[in-house]
């Protein structure tokens, strides 16, 4: 079933893309195992995903070590500072830095590791409240400030948008956090400003984000079932 899953999600992908007239290899899929069994992450394997996504530290590094060393890991969960440590050592990307103080903890064990660590800012896009991610309008200072911590490479922007009934409901702040990064990018403020990532689309509404220019989707239940 997880295989089947993959096949069509990837087809899914490749023909959103070629909708765009984007080229489908640009678009990367994060398979999202939190709260998965490691079995199930074997099994996506062994049909080819290479890329998992996790929100517990914790959970993750448990089933980092156990699994097969190719695999590449992104953490997408909310990051406190006494994790920040497990964080750049096990995880390739770290897509939810949305604070400086995480940011330089973040810059720190990466030193120490000796390795410069890829993240990307999330960014709080609807406002909302109740949910991590920086605000629209404090991204461009955060960026700012970021540009001092020479361990880590800030390759993108992610971001979660309201929760919405219908796919379209997601298109006009996935719009908006493309429209913030091509802003920042004028300013040069990420890594590398050709080459943007942007960490948006999940099970329900990743056509539509790779439709507005999604470089990352991030799918969890279409993979492996519901949680
Ligand atoms: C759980 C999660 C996903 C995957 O969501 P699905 O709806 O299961 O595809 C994507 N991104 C983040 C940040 C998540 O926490």
């Amino acid at each position: 079933m997880i295989c089947n899953n993959l096949e069509k999600i990837k087809f899914t992908i490749r023909q959103a893309a070629t909708k765009s007239k984007r080229d489908p290899e640009t678009i990367k899929l994060v398979a999202v195992s939190k709260r998965k069994p490691t079995e199930a992450i074997r099994e996506a394997n062994r049909c080819g995903q290479l890329l998992f996504g996790e929100n517990y530290i914790q959970e993750a590094r448990e089933k980092i070590q156990h699994l097969n060393p190719e695999l590449q890991w992104h953490f997408i969960g909310h990051l406190q500072s006494n994790k920040a440590k497990d964080a750049a050592k096990f995880f390739q990307l770290i897509e939810t830095v949305d604070r400086i103080k995480i940011a330089k903890v973040l810059n720190k064990f990466a030193g120490q590791y000796d390795k410069i660590l890829n993240v990307l800012v999330q960014v709080n896009i609807g406002a909302e409240p109740q949910k991590s991610g920086i605000a629209v309008e404090d991204t461009e200072a955060l960026l700012q400030d970021m540009k001092h911590l020479p361990h880590l490479r800030v390759q993108g922007l992610m971001t979660t948008p309201p929760y919405g009934h219908q796919p379209e409901d997601s298109r006009s702040w996935f719009r908006a956090l493309k429209e913030l990064s091509v802003k920042i990018a004028a300013k040069e403020l990420f890594t590398d400003n050709e080459n943007v990532e942007l960490s948006m689309g999940m099970s329900g509404d990743y056509v539509v984000a790779i439709e507005e220019g999604a470089t990352i989707v991030r799918v969890g239940t279409a993979i492996f079932g519901s949680r």
